[in-house]
Order: C-alpha cells, then structure tokens, then sequence
C-alpha cells in the first residue's frame, strides 16, 4: 500500500512568484520568508515524495463565481497554468496522478462526500507557487490537486474539511501502490484584501491554530465558515487548507 509520509502547509501569495522570477530570494525583505525552505527541502529529500496530495483554493482562474463547487478533485493526466493577470510567469503543466485521483474520488464518494471530478483543471499560483518552493527546479513529482471553495457563499465548514482531509487520507492509505505521497495545505492564515477590514490579520488566533495542529489537531472544528471569516478575514478563509491536510494526517500513519 501507499505511503502517507507527512505534510507541509504554506501560504502561496502571487508575489511569491514575483520574487522568485527576478531573483528576489535574498532581497532583505523577502530573505526571512525564503529562508525558511532549505531546512523543508532537507527533510524532502530524505522523504523522497512521489507523489503529492494538494489542497488548494482556486482565484477564479479554473472556477468562477456562476459555477462553484465546494470540493473538487483534478483527474487530469496534467494540469495546465495560465496568464492569472499577476505578471508571475506561466510555468510547464503540472504533471497528474490519475489512480490516485480516481481512488481519491472513489473513496470520496463511497464516504458521501459528493464531489466534482475535474478530468481538465486550470491551476493557479495556489498549485504552482508551493510546488516551486519545495522544487525549485523541475517539478519532480506527480500531483492530485483538490479544490476547495473559499470564494463563494456558503464556504464548508472546519468540521466538513476536517473529514474530507481524513477521507483522503484513508483513500492515500489504501492506494495500492508503492509510491510515497505528500499531502500540502496550500493558503495563508489570517488576511483580508479587500472591504472595510483590508489588511486585517489575526495573529493570536493565527498562533492557536497553528498549535491545536499538533496538540489538538480537532480544535478549529468548533468554527463554521462565517465565524472563520469574522476571526481571519475573507481570504484568511484560505486556512481550511490547513485544515485537511491535519484531517488527512488524522487518518494515520507516519505524520512530519
Ligand atoms: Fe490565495
């Protein structure tokens, strides 16, 4: 059987790209963001991934606001970038992990969970900015992107995520395979683009989050979709990946 080996949360702002594209790593501002990657490359390349799991939000390049589905799960053969209209350049498609989709899917909709299949699936900077941080160069690993609405009202819950991300991991646990898969929770914590609380940020609650992921991972389930978007912010929403990538590590085995 496959092997869930751990998982890796990062945030996945467009600038992100923007930085690595003019060579900005060791710009003073963006330094101590950048730094933080090596010590995670390290521990990749002794886990050796073959295969990653991707929560992420779309931004309205592959779904938009007159179709949105709450989950959704890429069965592509590969997943094509586009122009996002952020000047971060267009990168080679994203190679697919179609068994493991369809056995993501299969057991998805087995648990009730009544998702959309995507068999093409524009991803954005959500897909690509992560991948990139952890490969640098070419992207050495297949992808099962999964797509969860932060958009559009009304937006799941914790507790809804949280099961989905443990569906998935029962599906990566019962893959019959010998690969080696990585879960990624693409999406930042608390933040706020645009409105009347532009620029809000909630560091306290950020930091309680973050915590409750190794001593009560169960904590955030509490939280409908309104009251995470009242504490974090309408894009700190985004935080829901976080929590199905700890739902998926929830499932067992070995978590990083
Ligand atoms: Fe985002």
């Amino acid at each position: 059987m496959a092997k869930l080996i751990g998982s890796i949360g990062t945030s996945h702002i467009p600038a992100i790209g923007g930085a690595i594209a003019k060579s900005l790593q060791q710009d003073p501002y963006w330094k101590p963001f950048f730094d933080g990657f090596p010590p995670v490359r390290d521990w990749l390349a002794t886990a050796r991934p073959d295969v990653v799991v991707l929560f992420h939000n779309d931004h309205g390049l592959n779904f938009f606001l007159d179709k949105m589905p709450t989950f959704a799960v890429g069965a592509a053969p590969q997943y094509q970038t586009a122009d996002e209209g952020w000047g971060i350049p267009t990168l080679p498609p994203v190679p697919g992990q179609q068994d493991l989709s369809w056995h993501v899917i299969n057991t998805l909709v087995e648990q009730e969970f009544d998702v959309v299949t995507c068999q093409e699936m524009l991803v954005d900077h959500a897909v690509t900015l992560p991948l990139k941080l952890l490969w640098p160069g070419d992207c050495p690993v297949q992808v099962v992107p999964i797509c969860i609405n932060t958009v559009q009202m009304p937006l799941p819950s914790a507790r809804r995520t949280y099961a989905l991300g443990r569906a998935v991991g029962e599906a990566i646990h019962s893959w019959d395979s010998d690969k080696r898969v990585l879960v990624i929770g693409s999406g930042g914590l608390s933040h706020q683009l645009d409105g009347e609380r532009a620029g809000h940020s909630n560091k306290e609650f950020d930091l309680q989050f973050r915590n409750s992921m190794l001593s009560n991972s169960e904590w955030i389930t509490q939280f409908s979709g309104h009251e995470l978007v009242d504490k974090t912010g309408t894009q700190g929403i985004e935080l829901l990946m976080g929590v199905a990538m700890r739902g998926a590590l929830s499932a067992g085995g070995t978590s990083s």
